[in-house]
């Protein structure tokens, strides 16, 4: 009980001590350097942004339910909060100049089709207090992660589908419950621009990759799912495949979407803006590419009775490169060669342990 009190009491006062010292350490140069809040830092983009904008020496506050999993934050300074509560967004936001808002409740296909009320509810809440404590705590540039599920099924219903341009996003029939959620959120984001003087931004992710990011459980992605599915397959075994595979959609890997999401806030461009690559593959494709990469041959097992979220989906990525001057780098066969061996040593790291605790338990 004690030691509760303490941390309540003392927790602000050590949070403020390492702000103080690390200005000191910049020679007091902070002054000019802004101070940035990343949301959703326990999270996979979260975590990679907090480390690119750390080693560019900015001071960072990273918030979220949760620690990373993988591995220890790098951000100057960590708190565990849930956003969806009005409080904990005023002390996320305190002091701080920009805020990268990327904490949600989300998953891949198969968590938002089966969990809709809980990811419309906690995410409508923590969007609106993080928008609204953003502006009481006079914070100057925000930027809200939205998505491509914004997008009209309509226009996604064959493979072989045209590129997704900005206004395509209306007249809206967005993914059912996250993606409507999303959609809404952009607008908001530009009310507090329009009625307050909040410069912000909305980045539409496509499919985003990279290790250090969920790959079991139930709210990985395609590529996350298929590595891990192919690592623990044997040379010639048979893999489950969702749908009958010839869905499409285009990958980016997350090194790319950390430059481009620092570009975008650097940027005067406050009209949401797509961000990922206008390769488009099936997802067979993309199994064999794995499987290429892993040394193996893989067969495939269709399962018609999985949720496959729309036939095709590609990204339109003019405007960004017009705007960011810029535009991804990394191939899929190098992300997916780099996301495949992490994968690939985490579940034998997990086996050891595994094998370990047997063993002590003999
Ligand atoms: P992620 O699930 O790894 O990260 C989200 C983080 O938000 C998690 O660490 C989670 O604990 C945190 N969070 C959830 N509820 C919270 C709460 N109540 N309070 C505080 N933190 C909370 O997902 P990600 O892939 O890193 O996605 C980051 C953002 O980008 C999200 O807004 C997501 O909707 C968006 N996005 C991602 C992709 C993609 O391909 N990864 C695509 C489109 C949009």
């Amino acid at each position: 009980m004690t030691g509760t009190v303490l941390a309540v009491v003392f927790a602000p006062l050590v949070a403020f001590t390492i702000y103080e010292d690390f200005k000191q350490a910049l020679g007091g140069s902070l002054g000019e350097q802004a101070t940035v809040l990343v949301t959703g830092a326990g999270g996979f983009i979260g975590h990679h942004l907090t480390r690119y904008l750390v080693d560019k020496g900015y001071f960072v506050r990273g918030v979220d339910v949760k620690f990373p999993e993988y591995e220890q934050s790098p951000a100057s300074e960590f708190r565990v909060l849930d956003l969806r509560r009005w409080q904990n967004c005023l002390e996320a936001t305190r002091d701080m100049d920009h805020v990268y808002h990327l904490a949600a409740n989300m998953g891949g296909i198969g968590f938002i089709e089966a969990n809709k009320a809980e990811i419309v509810h906690d995410n409508t809440l923590i969007d609106t207090h993080m928008l609204e404590a953003a502006r009481v705590a006079r914070t100057t540039r925000f930027l809200y992660t939205s998505s491509a599920c914004i997008y009209p099924g309509y226009m996604q219903d064959t493979p072989d589908v045209a590129p997704l341009r900005e206004g395509d996003a209306y007249p809206a029939d967005a993914e059912d419950g996250y993606g409507w959620e999303k959609l809404a959120t952009e607008r908001l984001c530009r009310h507090y621009r329009e009625d307050h003087d909040l410069k912000t931004y909305a980045v539409r992710f496509h499919n985003i990759f990279g290790p250090l990011g969920t790959y079991d459980g139930g709210r990985e992605k395609s590529p996350a799912a298929i590595c891990r599915k192919v690592a623990l397959a044997g040379d010639g075994d048979e893999i489950e495949v969702w749908g009958d595979g010839e869905q499409t959609r285009s990958y980016c890997y997350v090194s790319d979407c950390v430059e481009g999401i620092y570009r975008l806030m650097q940027s005067d461009h406050h009209d949401p803006i797509n961000l990922g690559q206008d390769r488009m593959v099936t997802i067979n494709e993309l199994v064999d590419m794995v499987a290429t990469v892993a040394g193996k041959t893989i067969k495939k097992r269709h399962d018609l009775t999985k949720p496959q979220g729309v036939r095709g989906r590609n990204a339109d990525i003019s405007v960004m490169r017009a705007v960011l001057g810029w535009e991804p780098e990394i191939t899929l066969e190098d992300g997916l060669t780099r996301t495949y061996a992490w994968i690939k040593q985490q579940l034998e790291q997990r086996a050891h342990r595994l094998v370990g605790g047997l063993h002590a338990a003999d």
